[in-house]
């Protein structure tokens, strides 16, 4: 098979993480004999200085002719006095606009190797790794009618959801949670929105397509309080955009870092990937940028994109691999972590060298499962 994936590394880390991503899925796709060809074009801040601005239309003439895209991040503060619409954000709200995907994936994972940089008990963190599947389309966020009224006193925003946007959403999860533990948490108000009671018995009536999940219900208060006494509870969560946005950045504390924190917003034309972080510009250009949110996303390309779930599966290995042995990025090192004594013992490494400790890692994951299956 051959891949074209366009990367866009934009502003910031973007561009640092992404060589790290991009270095990681060479090595697996070649590994699988896959042919790949990379094409990187400008986004965000980067494409204002070079073309004037956010989006050119070749970068996103390349996108929509790609297998998927591969992102960095946008925006930094010298872009903060321009208008909304020219700002290096509005380039990335143009471009999932354009690639139409209405199922945004979030994975939120507590390793057990950083389990001392999150904010909650590791006998509580135990075992968790969550999906977040958040409806990305619909709901409030696009709803109308929408405004202020015109004494600008008052203000009003309409949630609305359509049967066929709820299945199409539901079925995401359901795929999802077959590759899983096999069990689906749907997420609602249905005890004081229509719009939710829609989305539960739209959801219920997908489920009976697959026989083999389980699927339960939860208020979306309740599920805010459990995801923090009990992550390990979960498997897949679906759930529309507000409460979406809302849950999944809730559970990043589970895995301790912003840089660890990948997505995917599947369903349109073409699939996009970027790590959930921005561009840190606090830390830009000083090479000490966590690259596993985007290396994460990277094996979620080779998911979704690329018909690769065991490949996907080796870089999540080797991820887990290289934490387990006691490498960290600044943000996992000592002084961020929740119990300083334990990270004392850990190696501090620079993006390139957690890129190229997970790249080699990779192969010997690849190469010892080959290994045993041939004997
Ligand atoms: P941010 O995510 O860039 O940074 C927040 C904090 O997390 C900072 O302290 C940063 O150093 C740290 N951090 C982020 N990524 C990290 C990584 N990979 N490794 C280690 N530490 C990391 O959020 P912000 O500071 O609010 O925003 C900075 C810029 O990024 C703004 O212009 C914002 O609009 C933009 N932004 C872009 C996206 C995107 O492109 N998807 C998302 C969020 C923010």
């Amino acid at each position: 098979m051959r891949l074209n994936i366009t990367v866009l590394p934009g502003d910031g880390v973007g561009s640092e993480v992404t060589r790290e991503a991009v270095r990681v899925l060479r090595t697996v796709l070649d590994l699988y004999g896959y042919e790949v060809s990379f094409e990187e074009h400008a986004i965000g801040g980067v494409a204002i200085r070079q073309f004037g601005t956010p989006l050119p239309d070749e970068t996103k003439h390349a996108c929509t002719n790609s297998h998927a895209v591969l992102l960095g991040a946008v925006g930094g503060p010298e872009f903060d006095s321009l208008p909304p619409g020219q700002r290096p954000e509005s380039g990335l709200l143009a471009l999932r606009q354009a690639l139409g995907g209405f199922a945004n994936l979030r994975p939120a994972i507590a390793y057990a190797a950083i389990a001392d940089c999150s904010p909650l008990r590791p006998d509580v963190l135990k075992g968790a790794d969550i999906l977040f599947v958040r409806e990305l389309l619909g709901g409030i966020y696009f709803g109308e009618p929408r405004g202020f009224d015109a004494s600008g006193a008052a203000a009003h925003n309409t949630m609305r959801y359509s049967e066929t946007e709820i299945e199409r959403v539901a079925h995401v999860a359901f795929r999802q949670a077959r590759m899983r533990h096999r069990k689906v948490t749907s997420v609602d108000k249905a005890n004081v929105l229509e719009t939710s009671q829609l989305w539960r018995k739209t959801v219920t009536r997908v489920a009976r397509e697959y026989p083999e999940i389980r699927l339960d219900h939860m208020y979306v208060d309740a599920c805010a309080m459990r995801l923090i006494t009990h992550p390990g509870s979960f498997d897949v969560v679906v759930t529309e955009n507000l409460f979406g946005d809302i849950l999944s950045d809730e559970a990043a504390v589970i895995s301790g870092s912003l840089g660890m924190l990948a997505s995917a917003t599947i369903g349109g034309k073409v699939d996009l990937y970027e790590p959930v972080h921005g561009s840190a510009p606090d830390i830009a250009g000083r090479g000490i940028a966590n690259p596993l949110g985007a290396i994460a996303s990277a094996a979620m390309l080779l998911r979704h994109s690329a018909g690769l779930e065991q490949g996907a599966q080796d870089v999540e290995d080797a991820i887990r691999e290289v934490l387990d042995k006691g490498f960290r990025t600044a943000d996992l090192s000592p002084q961020h972590s929740a119990d300083p004594q334990r990270g004392r013992t850990k190696r501090v490494v620079s993006t390139a060298e957690m890129g190229a400790l997970v790249e080699s890692t990779v192969a010997d994951v690849v190469d010892r499962r080959r290994a045993y299956h041939a004997v």
